[in-house]
């Protein structure tokens, strides 16, 4: 079955990752829902752009992901959902003890909770269409630790868990629930990362992403978003159907260490 004339709900989809799966998607013929929290023009640009570029609907659509209602009222305003990527994010680092608790608040809640709200919102339509896949942005955070990440690593792990419950709550259903586990992917989110390394370890940029970053990755080299755009496209496609309550590591072998 061709996953042309579906629709997807992509989280967090005005930059970086989610950008790129829903670029993906749509080159596959699947019509996209972006989000972010904003609300500017460049943003239904950048759906606009989609549906040009692609031939396929492509809408924008503003939604706090750090709030419930606004997580609900995501998937009620797409009208359709067949394919719900929860991919919002964000990132803090300090040591426990320094992490500030708003943080640790915004973090588990916009990179966590909002995927319980979201697929919560969107699995009765799945199942009265007879047809559904979730698929959950984890991290290779969400199989293994790092200091100084506290939130991140807690939500990730989170993410995990919460999709295998949905995968076993879904079981006899044609509705599948995956993790996919990225490990460095060159995005806003990491860039943001590389100049307090810098400063942290006196090193140049590309020392810091050869030696800091890579470091953890064995293959040398970013993931990229289009891979994980393919990945999710695999995800969604008929030789995945049996998979699933699972995680699938994007990430050059950082957890095969
Ligand atoms: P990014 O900063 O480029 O993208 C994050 C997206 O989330 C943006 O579109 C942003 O607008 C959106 N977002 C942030 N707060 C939001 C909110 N309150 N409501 C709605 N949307 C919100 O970062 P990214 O690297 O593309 O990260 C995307 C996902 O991938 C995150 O869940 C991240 O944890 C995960 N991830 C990233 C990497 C990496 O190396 N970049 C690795 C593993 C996992």
């Amino acid at each position: 079955m061709s996953l042309a004339g579906k629709t997807a709900v992509i989280t967090g989809s005005n930059s970086g990752i989610g950008l790129g799966i829903a670029r993906e998607m749509a080159k596959a013929g699947v019509n996209v829902v972006l989000n972010s929290f904003t609300d500017n023009a460049g943003d239904h640009a950048l759906a606009a752009d989609i549906a040009t570029e692609f031939g396929v609907e492509a809408r924008y659509i503003s939604a706090d992901m750090s709030k419930s209602a606004d997580c609900r009222r995501l998937i009620v305003e797409a009208g359709r959902c067949d394919i719900l990527v929860n991919n919002a994010g964000i990132q803090h680092v300090a040591p426990i003890e320094d992490f500030p608790a708003d943080k640790w608040d915004a973090i588990i809640a916009i990179n966590l909770s909002s995927a319980f709200h979201t697929t919560a919102a969107a699995l009765p339509n799945m199942r009265i269409n007879g047809w559904g896949r979730i698929v959950n942005i984890a991290s290779a955070h969400g199989l293994t630790a790092s200091p100084y990440k506290s939130a991140y690593v807690a939500a990730k792990h989170g993410i995990v868990g919460m999709t295998k419950v949905v995968a076993l709550e879904t079981a006899q259903e044609p509705i599948t629930a995956n993790a996919i586990c990225p490990g460095y992917v060159l995005t806003p989110l990491v860039e943001a990362q590389i100049p307090e390394t810098m400063k942290e370890y006196g090193m140049d940029r590309e020392t810091v992403i050869q030696d800091v970053m890579l470091a953890r990755q064995p293959s040398k080299e970013f993931a990229t978003v289009e891979q994980l755009g393919g990945t999710v496209n695999f995800l969604c496609s008929d030789a995945a159907a049996q998979i699933t309550g699972t995680t699938i590591s994007v990430d050059g072998g950082w957890t095969a260490l």
